[in-house]
């Protein structure tokens, strides 16, 4: 956006001119009023600036050149939080006052443009925070319209504070006077507090005893003493250790009974992330940005080839993230975590829940774990209106793709567009939706999302609201939790939605509250092609596309659960190209949790029912195990759907790696074998597929387990093995793209599907595809998993509203 292009035919010449600027884009509730009218004062403009739906409109009367002068400053150095979208000028009349004014937002009954997003405390307010002589002085609740709690103290827009959690905190003087100040930086800073009438901390025991002196530098030894702390943080609690030491992370899994899941980990400053963590620059922008999310990073002990080879690299104990090549960091985000930290390197900073319930965010739910998992809980009286876990990213290459999309970034929109030429616009280029001359809001689209990691999306015009991550729906308490965001975002934004779409599986949670909504329309979206859709609406790509959909079961439409899946896609529908072999799923979730049943179905497949006599080693893996009972089921067909599922069979090569034969959570298996994968050297190593095409190609997995058999008898390293698979599911994805490219005549391929979380596979599949003719689009904006299904979703429930398609 440049301002000559702005002001283009304006003729700003004349000593006496009056002008109105709209700006749009992420422009209200970031601090900037104060600075319009700072840079029209410095220049001795009249006029006013105001938040209205149409966005900030901006009234200016003086000279032509000082008007011009404004309009550059202003594009060139917004407000740091200020995202510029859009600038329109025009000439108005003069009219008289030579003052400069903020008015009042304009409140016509409906929401402003304004969804206010939490922020990282900002590096003025820690320079207060850091001051003796302020009276912020250690106030762990510092904020200004720069940075601090946005929607996690939301409850209802305008973002007012009538409208937030801080409605329950009287203004001071002190306070006020920022408040209503339009030079101070704390202008209309909703959350504004000091120790004179905001928030105040607490330290109290399990028992429920307060604990005597400052909270902050108590908490800090019971810290060091290893005790388990609860922390009330933006969007709930995180449980919080010393991350340095075996014993307290040992304790806090036995307790949350969470024998292997990762806990994030929080740093002191980038310095000690660098000393633990291999961090590559997009890694370092990510931690440092204001959104403040995880970034999962290559642990520096498993770095065997470069610099760090040569130096003593530090190592946390293995219980932070045990059998995982990477490790969840993070930065300090809250002034209390900066308080905290002033006498603490690293600490575990993992969401306090019960296994899948959704986080802990009220003082009652605090209750439930006080004693038995947290011995102290450092807490505050500002309440939690919304839930809201941290976000996370990994950087595959150098590309940021998000894991979990939730604090930092909701409840921000996401824009869709029509096929833009240049999908790298970032949703500037493309033309708008033909969806949106409709008329904003005169219909909504639901998107219900999937199951495992719930996250709704709604539509408003061409704005797509995706919720934060929601959790495991399979829990009672995270559906009433879904439900709960479900209204508050219907009432935020002012829609009811016309349409809902739900996945297939007829067994999801979203599938039975897609019946028990009130919409006109129903539709099903297929799993993997909402997966595909989801990375088609973030780049605005033109159809068709190819698309590889891999992970670990979606329902297929046809009774099978497909999840190793090539498609054709469109917005309003697909076909499928290619898949991978189906094999029986015995047992359902069971086979899941234990990944020797997949192990066994692919060795099956390749000896057929007699596997177990077919090899000393086969039946050295099984032995111990109900193979012959699960071999009986599959050959009955009993309790045994077929799947295709790509993120089986990383399960049953993980079995057959690492011996995991039992998951204690989704993924486990796999983040083995990809962290027995990075210890390889080896980058040569490859197993095959065999490829049958009839309608479509059927992808057989046998000669790789018969090659693994044999690396497992010659006593191959288990690095070698894990590396060698990595590299082939590549391969075989390029292999298979290159022909169906040249087949459609189509070289944009989007990738999606959880098994992209693997950056090991995602880096291989880059590589493999970069000299060939192949664009690939990963996800930037939702996840690769099943938290970002409901955006595809959403996206096919709009095309069919366009193009008037009855067709569920
Ligand atoms: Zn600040
Ligand atoms: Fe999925």
């Amino acid at each position: 956006m440049r301002w000559s292009e702005a002001a283009d035919g304006i003729d700003l010449t004349g000593s006496m001119v009056r002008v109105r600027l709209v700006v749009n884009g992420r422009v209200q509730g970031v601090g900037f009023r104060p600075t319009v009218y700072r840079y029209a004062k410095e220049r001795g403009l009249g006029g006013f600036v105001k938040n209205t739906n149409e966005g900030v409109v901006i009234e200016l009367k003086g000279r032509g050149p000082d008007i011009e002068s404004f309009g550059k400053a202003l594009l060139k150095h917004p407000p740091p939080l200020a995202v510029i979208e859009s600038l329109s000028v025009s000439l108005a009349e003069p009219a008289g006052g030579k003052d400069f004014r903020i008015l009042e937002s304009e409140v016509a009954g409906k929401p402003g443009t304004l969804y206010p997003v939490d922020t990282a405390v900002c590096a003025d307010c820690l320079r207060e925070m850091r001051d003796p002589e302020d009276r912020r002085y250690r106030y762990p609740f510092i904020n200004c319209t720069n940075c601090g709690p946005r929607f996690t103290i939301i409850e209802g827009l305008p973002y007012d504070r009538p409208l937030t959690t801080m409605n329950e905190f009287g203004m001071d003087p002190y306070c006020r006077t920022e408040y209503t100040d339009p030079a101070n930086r704390r202008f209309h800073a909703e959350p504004v507090s000091c120790p004179g009438c905001g928030p105040v901390l607490e330290l109290v025991s399990a028992g429920g005893d307060q604990v005597k002196g400052d909270p902050v530098v108590e908490a800090v030894r019971l810290l060091k003493e290893g005790r388990i702390l609860a922390i009330k943080g933006l969007g709930g609690y995180h449980l919080s250790c010393l991350a340095c030491e075996p014993e307290p992370v040992a304790k806090l899994r036995r307790r949350k009974k969470r024998p292997a899941k990762p806990f994030a980990v929080m740093f002191r400053d980038i310095g000690a992330v660098e000393r633990f963590c291999l961090v590559n620059e997009k890694e370092r922008e990510l931690l440092l940005s204001p959104r403040s999310p995880i970034v999962i990073l290559k642990k520096k002990s498993l770095d065997t080839r470069g610099e760090s080879a040569l130096e003593e690299v530090e190592s946390l104990p293995e219980e932070v993230a045990p059998r995982n090549g990477y490790i969840g960091a993070f930065l300090p985000y809250t002034p209390l975590h900066h308080l905290l930290f002033e006498n603490i390197e690293v600490l575990v900073m993992t969401s306090a829940n019960f296994t899948d319930e959704p986080l802990i965010s009220t003082e009652q739910e605090l209750e439930k774990i006080m004693g038995g998992i947290a011995d102290y809980a450092l807490t505050n009286n500002r309440r939690i209106a919304h839930k809201c876990d941290d976000s996370i990213y990994f950087v595959p290459g150098s590309l940021p793709v998000p894991l979990r999309r939730a604090r930092g970034y909701v409840p921000e929109p996401l824009y869709l567009e029509e096929s833009a030429d240049d999908p790298d616009s970032g949703g500037k280029a493309g033309r708008k939706l033909s969806f949106t001359a409709k008329g904003p809001a005169k219909e909504s689209v639901l998107a219900l999302g999937g199951q495992e990691k719930g996250a709704f999306a709604l539509t408003k015009g061409d704005s797509v609201f995706v919720s934060a991550h929601l959790g495991d729906l399979a829990d009672i308490r995270s559906q009433q939790n879904y439900r709960r965001e479900l209204e508050d975002f219907q009432k935020m934004l002012h829609v009811t939605p016309q349409m809902v779409v739900r996945d297939m599986h007829p067994d999801y949670f979203t599938s039975r509250l897609a019946g028990e909504l009130e919409a006109e329309r129903v539709i099903e979206v297929q799993h993997h092609h909402a997966h595909a859709v989801s990375v088609m609406a973030e780049y605005g790509l033109r159809e068709p596309v190819l698309a590889v959909s891999f992970d670990g079961t979606g329902y297929g439409g046809d009774g099978t659960l497909w999840g190793g899946e090539f498609l054709l896609a469109g917005y309003g529908g697909f076909e499928r190209l290619a898949h991978i072999k189906y094999l029986p799923l015995t047992g359902g979730e069971k086979a899941v949790e234990e990944p020797w049943r997949m192990a066994l179905m692919h060795l099956r497949n390749l000896y057929g029912d007699g596997v177990l006599e077919a090899s000393d080693i086969i039946s050295r893996l099984f032995r111990g195990k109900e193979a012959g009972v699960i071999l009986d089921m599959a050959a009955r067909g009993v309790n045994s759907i077929p799947t295709s599922s790509i993120g089986r069979l990383f399960d049953a090569v993980s079995f057959l790696v690492t011996g995991i034969s039992r998951a204690s959570f989704e993924g486990e298996a796999p983040i083995a074998l990809e962290e027995a994968a990075l210890k390889s050297s080896d980058t040569e190593k490859r197993y095959r597929f065999d490829y049958v095409t009839k309608d479509t190609t059927v992808i057989d997995p046998a000669p790789l387990f018969e090659a693994m058999l044999a690396d497992i008898k010659s006593g191959a390293p288990s690095g070698e093995m894990a590396s060698a698979f990595h590299h082939s599911v590549a391969d075989m994805t390029v292999d298979i793209l290159k022909r169906l490219s040249r087949e459609h005549d189509c070289s944009r391929v989007v990738v999606s599907g959880g098994v992209f979380q693997n950056r090991f596979l995602c880096e291989s599949l880059m590589k493999g595809a970069s000299p060939l003719d192949l664009e690939l689009y990963f996800h930037r904006k939702v996840p690769p998993n099943d938290g970002g299904i409901s955006l595809g979703q959403a996206r096919v429930g709009i095309e069919r509203i366009i193009t008037g398609s009855s067709q569920a």
